[in-house]
């Protein structure tokens, strides 16, 4: 490896990704590193007995933000896919996001007026004006049935902790409307690459230099002599060697199998919401891109507490993390060749597109 790189960046996930392309494409010398064995972080997608399937769970990509939209349709040409997922409580069946289909399930209302005035009765005993929890929040948005039956045990197994210990912003990223409309996204654009989300990012990454299977914090001082700025895009708490503990992530273990039938589920998504089955949801990867293959791959997505040595996928923004990770900013000021991005680096529950705009931004500001 040569030095006089002008970035050396950590991750070829989608941050690191569009960074170095912007990097790139202004005439900069990058070089990126990359853990695993692989591109794309936890979007990447692979094929499997000829079905292209999200090895770390369902990616569908939903922007308002036009720049990103133009950006990475750049690399890649998107399909029509619309995000529809099913919630499974004990064998009943309901639409989400939560809108007039699923209302007319849960009360057999049919008009907007009756759904309202079913959700005000079961506010009238709940509400809080100031909700401080997800649990008062959800109870505020939509009422005690829904509530119980498509968000509390979802939740809890989703993040391992009561609903009235997490953050209200989770519940906030699900629509509740009052029309026939299933699209879980308010989005102006959707859709899940052609190629895949690998050839997307291959592309982003075409003539960058990038070194895969390589660890970084395995050999900081070398790399670093190597560059002249570094972004990093793993977890923050890792790059400060735990100094001031471990900040808490949820990791999921992805269960895939290939079933020998065309069809498993008639539905890329399906959420398990109550307590006792212990998988919080199944994907069937096909129906993204509606395959028509003679078998079919589904994964079934189980959460835990991320432990160290697991991947960790979802940072768990509650207070008292949330303050640990303000306390690591606090030492990453005496960092001033080091560029914290992404999901793992600003420990934020970000969706794609709010980390390439992350990433588009940071190039910006920096130059
Ligand atoms: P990552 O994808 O985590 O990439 C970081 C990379 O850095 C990783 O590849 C990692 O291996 C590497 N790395 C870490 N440490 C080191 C090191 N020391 N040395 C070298 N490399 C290192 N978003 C959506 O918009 N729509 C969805 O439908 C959606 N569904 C999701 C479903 C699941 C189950 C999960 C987990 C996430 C989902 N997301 C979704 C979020 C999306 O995955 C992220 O917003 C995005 O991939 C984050 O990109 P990133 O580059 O910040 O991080
Ligand atoms: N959620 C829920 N019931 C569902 C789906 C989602 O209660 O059927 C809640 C849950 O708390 C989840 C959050 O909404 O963590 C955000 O859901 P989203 O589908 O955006 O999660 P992701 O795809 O990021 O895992």
């Amino acid at each position: 490896m040569q030095g006089g790189y002008d970035y050396l960046i950590v991750g070829a996930g989608l941050f690191g990704a569009a960074f170095a392309r912007c990097a790139a494409d202004a005439g900069e010398k990058c070089l990126v590193l990359e853990r695993r064995p692989h591109i794309g972080g936890n979007a990447y997608t692979e094929t499997k007995n000829g079905i292209r399937i999200h090895r770390y769970g369902a990616h569908i990509f939903h922007t308002n933000n036009s720049a990103v939209w133009s950006f990475v349709r750049q690399f890649a040409e998107f399909n029509h896919y619309v995000h529809s997922p099913i919630a499974n409580y004990l064998g009943e069946i309901y639409n989400l996001p939560f809108n007039m289909s699923t209302f007319n399930k849960m009360w057999g209302v049919t008009t907007p007026e009756q759904a309202r005035e079913i959700i005000k009765q079961q506010q009238r005993d709940c509400y809080i004006p100031e909700p401080e929890n997800l649990e008062q929040q959800a109870l505020n948005m939509a009422g005690r049935d829904i509530y119980e039956k498509l968000i509390k045990g979802y939740t809890e197994k989703q993040w391992g902790r009561p609903c009235s210990e997490l953050p209200p912003s989770i519940i906030k990223r699900l629509p509740l409307r009052f029309t026939y409309d299933n699209n879980y996204f308010n989005a102006k654009y959707q859709g899940i690459p052609v190629d895949g989300y690998t050839a997307m990012v291959e592309k982003m990454l075409r003539g960058i230099e990038l070194h895969l299977e390589t660890d970084y914090l395995q050999d900081r001082a070398f790399y670093n002599r190597a560059a002249g700025r570094v972004i990093y895009t793993g977890p923050i708490d890792a790059y400060f060697n735990y100094s001031l503990g471990a900040l808490a992530y949820r990791h999921i273990r992805f269960d895939i199998q290939v079933l020998q039938q065309p069809n498993f589920q008639g539905n890329a998504v399906v959420n398990y919401t109550d307590p006792l089955t212990p998988y919080t949801r199944i994907i069937e990867h096909k129906h993204f891109e509606a395959g028509k293959q003679k078998e079919t791959v589904v994964s079934y997505e189980y959460s835990d507490e991320w432990r160290p040595g697991m991947e960790p996928y979802y940072p768990v923004e509650d207070k008292q993390n949330r303050e640990l990770y303000l306390r690591y900013r606090e030492l990453d000021r005496g960092e001033k060749q080091v560029i914290f991005g992404g999901r793992l680096g600003t420990y934020r529950y970000y969706d794609m597109d709010q980390v390439i705009e992350q990433a588009l931004n940071t190039f910006q500001n920096i130059r």
